[in-house]
């Protein structure tokens, strides 16, 4: 058992994007490689923007993707008296400080710095303040914030187990505020309150949050505290390298769940933005097992990496042909379900049907949405015919006396399997002195709606003979009619 213990620490304000997702990927894998521990921390003290049911949506989705944390989930909100007492420690031993400054005394400074475009710093106001002045603000009802004393001069020096080292004018960080006047941390606060006292050796986060590591580093100094390892994980951006948004289509694991993706290639998808395995250029499929077994921080990419939506799509496909068959079922239900071709729960005979429907359906199809959508012909006689396809395999000459023959020919049979009505499409299409597809295309139409779809004869041995020769029929009259 090794001694490394890492964090995914979501802000319950929106559901789970896949920057986040990707992040708890990445640390639940380094955690495995390791053999160490994964544990999961809800960074809940906004208390405006955070709401109990993001927790159970993100919760949801980590279970959902399968990547199950060792301990947690802490609530930062259940923590506070702790980041009060590290402040207060910090206050008695002058490494932070009360400011009483109101919002007004400090606008004059933000306005300067705006105008000059410049970051605010606050400008050390109550560094010095006697226990006298002290006790004055208090009494005019002032409700000072806690801030940290920070060296105005010298650098600090990020070491990024991705980036290397990162240098930070201190110049530029201010005495930050750590405790909010309402008894609330800050963000690096409690973070890196959390981080120490949690015994985290690596801090495995996005790279939007390397510019608050100073600010961590500083304040885990103050506290006395060794430093966890930190790395920065590279950002995910649109094709066109713009920030990832809805315009680009899902972003959040729920969506990527309602578009009918598999954890598996989700998990897989995201493994691959950002990390490079190496080995086998083409080798890409992997399971979590397989990839906690290899992942490597050192072998994570320091440039952003391009989220590619035909690339998942390939991806899924992959998993949705390979996967186990039951799994597949019972991850399609709710599909087929809310595309009303079936109610749960299923007879006997009904998942059966459901299970060869979804056998032959799977070979060409990317998610679980197509996957209920292709498999509408198999529950339902009233779809219509798709345009083109009328013109180009029912208007033409003889369809009707070819689909009437057909449809006499099955009516025949004493068994329907595949091999059998392949069979006869073969002597008769010998018989007419045509091509096999001069068959197959009306077929298909007449059976599907579609000109594309899996192989006709397991199409006909699935919907069964009567069925067949019913819509064979059917299309028949269809034809004569329009031509009539
Ligand atoms: N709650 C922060 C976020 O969701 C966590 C950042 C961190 O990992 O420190 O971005």
């Amino acid at each position: 058992m090794s001694d490394v213990r890492v964090r995914f620490a979501p802000s319950p304000t929106g559901e789970l994007h896949i920057g986040g997702a990707r992040t708890a990927l990445f640390n639940y894998l380094f955690a495995y490689n390791t053999g160490g521990k994964f544990i999961l921390r809800i960074d809940d003290t906004d208390l405006e923007r955070s709401r109990p049911d993001y927790i159970d949506k993100l919760i949801a989705s980590l279970q959902w993707l399968g990547l199950n944390w060792h301990e947690g989930p802490y609530c930062q909100s259940e923590r506070l008296d702790e980041y009060t007492r590290e402040a207060e420690r910090l206050v008695a031993e002058k490494k932070a400080f009360r400011c009483y400054c109101s919002i007004e005394t400090l606008s004059e400074g933000r306005s300067t710095a705006r105008r000059e475009s410049k970051a605010y710093l606050y400008p050390g106001t109550c560094r010095n303040i006697s226990p006298e002045e002290e006790k004055a603000y208090r009494l005019e009802g002032k409700t000072p914030v806690i801030r940290l004393l920070t060296p105005d001069q010298g650098i600090t020096v990020v070491n990024d187990e991705i980036r290397g080292e990162v240098s930070f004018e201190n110049a530029g960080i201010d005495d930050f505020i750590i405790l909010k006047s309402n008894g609330l941390p800050t963000y690096n606060f409690a973070s890196i309150v959390d981080d120490l006292q949690m015994g985290i050796t690596h801090v495995i986060r996005a790279e939007e949050h390397l510019s608050n590591t100073p600010r961590q580093q500083l304040c885990a100094d103050a506290l006395g505290y060794n430093l966890p390892l930190f790395a920065h994980v590279p950002m995910i951006l649109a094709p066109d390298r713009s920030k990832l948004s809805k315009r680009h289509g899902a972003t959040s694991v729920e969506e990527f769940y309602s578009e009918g993706h598999l954890p598996e290639a989700l998990i897989n998808y995201m493994a691959l933005l950002g990390w490079a395995p190496g080995g086998g250029e083409d080798e890409e499929i992997f399971t979590l097992e397989e990839m906690a077994a290899r992942f490597d921080l050192n072998k994570v990419i320091k440039t952003a990496a391009i989220y590619d939506v035909n690339k998942l799509g390939w991806m899924n496909s992959h998993y949705m042909r390979v996967y186990d068959l039951d799994k597949l079922v019972e991850a399609a239900l709710p599909f087929f379900e809310q595309n009303k071709l079936i109610k749960t729960p299923l007879k006997n005979q009904e998942y059966e049907y459901l299970k060869l429907v979804i056998d032959t359906v799977r070979q060409r199809t990317r998610t679980l949405v197509e996957l209920a959508e292709a498999s509408y012909y198999f529950y339902n006689d009233d779809f219509t015919y798709d345009e083109k396809g009328v013109k180009k395999h029912f208007f033409k000459e003889n369809t009707v006396e070819y689909m009437r023959k057909a449809a006499a020919k099955l009516s025949n049979l004493e068994s329907f399997d595949k091999d059998t009505v392949e069979r006869q499409y073969s002597s008769l299409s010998e018989e007419l002195g045509i091509s096999t597809g001069r068959l197959i295309h009306p077929t298909r139409l007449a059976l599907t709606g579609r000109t594309a779809g899996p192989g006709l004869f397991e199409i006909m041995a699935l919907l069964g003979r009567e069925k067949t020769v019913e819509r064979l029929n059917k299309a028949s009259g269809y034809i004569e009619q329009m031509y009539a």
